[in-house]
């Protein structure tokens, strides 16, 4: 099975047997990163984690309290 990567355009032959192939055809995954983009993509994740300029949305510390209605 052929997929293309939707960054570099760099055409893989991948099992169509893979989970990776399964999930393309379900449409599950609307575009296939080669295995040098999925890389690269993540290095970059990695060095934004490390220069802090990436936040991670933290759980928010909200005052969930409702304020009862009095009947
Ligand atoms: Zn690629």
């Amino acid at each position: 099975m052929n997929v293309q990567c939707a960054i570099c355009d760099q055409i893989e032959d991948i099992d169509v047997n893979s989970f990776q192939a399964k999930r393309l055809m379900n449409r599950r995954i609307s575009s296939y990163l080669c295995n040098n983009c999925h890389d690269r993509i993540a290095e970059k994740t990695n060095k934004r984690h490390e220069t802090g300029n990436f936040h991670l949305y933290s759980s928010k510390n909200k005052d969930k309290r409702q304020s009862k209605r009095q009947k």
